[in-house]
């Protein structure tokens, strides 16, 4: 036997035990006659002490040869310590030693395997198996383990059945590049890998498994922009014979569930429910972090004026700009000149691309004072004041320019502000659902491309309008995204099950009948089978738990992840194959 326990588990109880352990050494110290081993293993440290008249001549011996990482096997007492540690569940005893065997040396690591390690993240991602000993690590895997089985137990309780669906298939369209896979025995053709399963679990409601979940690797290939990964894992669920509302509650009921067993809190008010358009209005973005208010004041939308006094202006900035939006800062009125200069900076960097940012105080005296005041009179000002409730003692900012553009760094600027105020809170969770997505956008050259993806339905009342082109953009959707502290970790739809239906929406996406029928004629012939309606969700897994584990990035969730550049650089892969290779698969 290796050991009788493990180096988190022994306290006082065990004083005059005789145990064997086993790990590696994190920590060796020697002070005179006495000589420490911290050993460390997955379930914490122990302490272990060799002494001179104490322990045996040739144990001593042994020891000059140890070093960091060595793996262990330690037999011996367990004592009393002298000087407990009271940050250590077992620093109130440690062992003393009476045997040692060597598992195996370590060479020196190429960093400090600790809490926080010196190592920068090239060097930790090409040794990823040493990082992964970090007790930082250690937990994120743990938290990502207990995530899934909490998600498990709570779809098996609610009749879900977990299917395996295919890695090497056709397309599925989710918006990104496909990753492709030659085929040895159909030379010059190519798998393509799934970048979710959506076509399979729809294909499964057709075959009448109406709850279904899976917890499964989505392939996509796209810029690794913000700390995406090629290769994620998905909670990926579908439900025959549903509505909007009955995934919502199903799914609202598996987060509650989630929260309540991984962070012990209960989250008993519904989640508040905003729509698309409410959103991109009062947030500027379709994932709005609520953890604070700071909502959006639309000033001029799309050349509508909706503070009317700004149309009798003749101030340039304004007048040319089709938007002009507003976020009111509580308070802000004593921000100092050097502060509001910093914001005017950070507008004007390139990732937000506005040309200036205009500020408006609300002095405590009722008065106002603006960046423009030659054009905004005291009047103007109050009566901007009043359209953005603004409060003696408060602040406007103002940003001015065309629309999508003006929106977005209004949305970015108010996270922006959020953080500087402190008010976007890691330990602080704020979910919500936005639903009623648009069905389709139209791209820059004037092509239509499904928001979710082409599986989507319409809202039954919008169906008519996917053969009238002069209506794409009205056409909303039973599409709902779950957004938890301004990032999407999860999104679904209610689906198209009937094969004129879905034609008519590969039509508008500009696909012909032969392409439509050449890609996904299986998913259409499925749906003269009597596939029932039907909808779904896929969370994204890593993300949720890197929230639940209150940090932003996910690389730390994933045991094996890529780096920025889609690498594995332990295995530096991807990597070059053979000439011979190459031949047999026709390349
Ligand atoms: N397949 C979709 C996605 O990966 C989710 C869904 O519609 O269920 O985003």
């Amino acid at each position: 036997m290796y050991r009788t326990h493990t180096c988190g588990e022994l306290r006082t109880g065990d004083i005059g035990k005789q145990v064997s352990l086993a790990g590696w050494v994190q920590y060796f110290r020697q002070k005179g006659a006495v000589s420490w081993i911290v050993l460390r293993d997955r379930y914490g440290y122990t302490q272990v002490v060799f002494e001179e008249g104490r322990s045996k001549p040739e144990l001593l011996e042994a020891l000059k040869k140890i070093g960091r990482e060595d793996v262990l096997q330690i037999q011996g007492e367990v004592i009393e310590r002298y000087s407990k540690n009271k940050e250590l569940p077992t620093g109130d005893i440690e062992i003393l030693a009476d045997s040692m065997v060597v598992l195996n040396h370590s060479a020196t690591p190429p960093f400090t395997i600790e809490e926080e390690s010196d190592g920068g993240d090239d060097l930790r991602m090409k040794y990823r198996y040493l990082d992964l000993r970090r007790p930082p690590l250690r937990r994120n895997l743990e938290l990502r383990y207990r995530v899934s089985r909490a998600a498990r137990e709570y779809l098996d309780a609610q009749g879900f059945f977990e299917i395996e669906t295919p890695f090497l298939i056709r397309s599925t369209p989710e918006g990104a590049r496909d990753f492709v896979v030659p085929s040895r025995m159909n030379p010059g053709q190519f798998y393509a890998l799934p970048q979710s399963p959506q076509t399979f679990k729809q294909l499964l409601m057709v075959s009448g498994y109406d709850r279904y979940f899976q917890v499964v690797k989505c392939f996509r290939d796209e810029d690794l922009r913000a700390d995406r990964q090629p290769e994620f894992t998905q909670i990926d669920c579908e439900m025959a014979f549903v509505e909007q509302e009955d995934v919502l509650r199903i799914f609202e009921g598996l987060f509650k569930d989630i929260f309540k067993k991984i962070r012990g809190l209960e989250l008993k008010e519904d989640f508040p429910r905003i729509s698309w358009e409410e959103a991109m209005r009062h947030y500027g973005n379709d994932k709005p972090d609520i953890r604070f208010g700071m909502k959006l004041c639309n000033l001029k939308v799309e050349g509508h004026y909706e503070a009317p006094i700004l149309s009798s202006l003749a101030f340039k900035v304004l007048e040319e700009a089709p938007s002009i939006l507003a976020i009111r800062v509580e308070g802000g009125a004593s921000w100092t000149r050097k502060q509001l200069d910093e914001l005017t900076d950070w507008v004007k960097r390139p990732q937000i691309g506005m040309s200036g940012l205009l500020h408006l105080r609300h002095n405590p005296d009722g008065s106002f004072k603006s960046s423009a005041d030659k054009f905004l009179t005291q009047e103007v000002c109050a009566e901007l004041g009043n359209h953005c409730s603004l409060q003696a003692g408060d602040l406007l900012l103002m940003l001015a320019g065309p629309d999508a553009r003006t929106r977005k760094a209004a949305s970015e600027l108010r996270l922006h502000l959020g953080n500087m105020l402190g008010l976007r809170k890691p330990d602080e969770f704020a979910p919500l659902w936005v639903v009623d997505f648009p069905l389709l956008e139209q791209t820059d050259d004037g092509h239509w491309t499904a928001l979710h993806h082409p599986f989507t339905a319409p809202k039954p009342e919008h169906a008519l309008f996917l053969n009238q082109p002069e209506h794409f953009g009205k056409i909303r959707a039973n599409a709902y995204d779950i957004v938890l502290n301004g990032t999407e970790i999860g999104g679904g739809s209610i689906r198209i099950h009937e094969r004129g239906m879905q034609e008519a929406m590969f039509a508008a996406l500009g696909m012909s009948r032969e392409e439509a029928q050449e890609q996904f004629g299986f998913l259409l012939g499925a749906f003269e089978y009597g596939a029932p309606p039907h909808g779904g969700i896929a969370f994204g897994f890593d993300r949720l738990c890197a929230l639940l584990g209150g940090q932003e990035g996910i690389r730390d969730f994933i045991a094996f992840p890529k780096n920025n550049a889609g690498r594995d650089v332990m295995l530096d892969a991807p990597a070059g194959i053979s000439p011979e290779q190459k031949k047999e698969l026709g390349l």
